[in-house]
């Protein structure tokens, strides 16, 4: 019989879980803050609980695991990318980033993509699986431990599309702000999508305090679908109604992505479209020098031109930042590392 996967249960799961075994409200309690405050990785540890129950949860259960099979420090900034192995093989990456109020986290949330953007690496080897809540969770727990550093923030922008994998990422976060867990509130989590419409009404009706990124990376439908495939299934003006109904209903501002390519989507006039698309929408807009990856031959922006599109935003007073790079050294760009390490060409 396959074992249940205790660590990627919410609270009221686990509870479910606890009284299906017989076993009394605060056992679940007392399990969920081994597993989430102090991360226990085996039942032996948790001391609290009786040893008959330690054996039964044992037998029963399993507490899924995570190891760092590479780990790359910048010299530039200490930015950490972690090449990260679950217990199938299957690997993914999370970057630790300082920031002036702490460190952040960007986490993977699929093996793979199937998004198919074609300036990404990560979704140049297609979708292996999604990750389960335990192994999101994994991620965090174990790039705190391994920096010996609090994170405190986290961002769902490594590997993968978490909206793809909806119900799990719910899950992980719903686990990551417990306050029987590490707490963490979910005004420091962003959660970055290509752009499926389904998923953010959906996301919409849980009213989340996080913060919602688009990637948008283009100014209407021509270029977007050019970029982007999922542009085809769901074409701009859906996209940017979901997220007008999305401002309407939550009260939270968008920021959205935008990977400036040479030629392609950084003129004056992008801008200029751009910004009329986003008026009125309490946008913010982060502009993104593209990371260039080897299998494709887009070409990053000039800092004049990056500064010349953000200077257009601005005058229509749509807020725009220009994203500071981290882990130049590294090889930071999202996907590249886990694919580098599955025998493809290094950067
Ligand atoms: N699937 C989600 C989250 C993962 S990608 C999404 O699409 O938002 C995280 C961010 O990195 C996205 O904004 C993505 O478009 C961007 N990105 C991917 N490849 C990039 C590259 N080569 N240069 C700059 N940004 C890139």
């Amino acid at each position: 019989m396959e074992k249940a996967d205790i660590k990627s249960m919410t609270l009221p799961k686990l509870e479910a879980f606890c009284a299906q075994q017989g076993l009394a409200k605060f056992r679940a309690q007392q399990i969920f803050q081994w597993l989430h405050q102090k991360q226990a990785d085996s039942f032996e540890q948790m001391t609290n609980l009786p040893a008959s129950l330690r054996k039964t949860l044992a037998e029963i259960c399993e507490i899924s695991g995570i190891s760092i099979r590479r780990k790359l420090v910048s010299q530039i900034d200490g930015t950490t990318k972690y090449l990260y192995e679950f217990a199938d093989g299957q690997t993914v990456e999370s970057v630790l980033m300082q920031y002036q109020h702490g460190y952040s986290l960007c986490i993977s949330t699929q093996v793979g993509c199937r998004m198919g953007c074609r300036f990404c690496a990560s979704t140049l080897l297609g979708l292996e699986r999604s990750l389960t809540p335990a192994e999101m969770l994994n991620e965090v727990y174990m790039a705190g431990k391994d920096s010996g550093q609090k994170i405190s923030s986290i961002v769902l922008m490594g590997i993968g599309e978490p909206l793809d994998n909806f119900d799990n990422v719910m899950d992980f976060l719903e686990i990551l702000s417990s306050p029987q867990g590490l707490n963490l509130s979910l005004r420091h989590v962003s959660l970055s999508t290509c752009g499926l419409v389904d998923g953010i009404y959906r996301l919409m009706e849980k009213k989340l305090q996080l913060t919602l990124s688009i990637s948008l990376h283009a100014p209407n439908d021509e270029i977007r679908s050019q970029t982007m495939p999922v542009n085809h299934k769901y074409p701009m003006d859906e996209l940017l109604g979901a997220c007008r109904e999305y401002f309407k209903q939550t009260g939270r501002r968008i920021s959205f992505e935008y990977a400036l390519i040479e030629g392609v989507n950084d003129t004056p006039e992008c801008a200029q479209q751009l910004s009329q698309k986003l008026k009125g929408m309490g946008a913010h807009v982060n502009l993104i020098p593209v990371n260039p990856v080897k299998e494709r031959d887009y070409r990053r922006s000039s800092r004049d031109r990056i500064r010349r599109f953000q200077q257009i935003l601005e005058q229509n007073h749509i807020t725009a930042t220009v994203r500071r790079e981290l882990g130049s050294d590294i090889n930071a760009a999202c996907g590249q590392l886990r694919r580098d390490d599955k025998g493809g060409r290094s950067c």
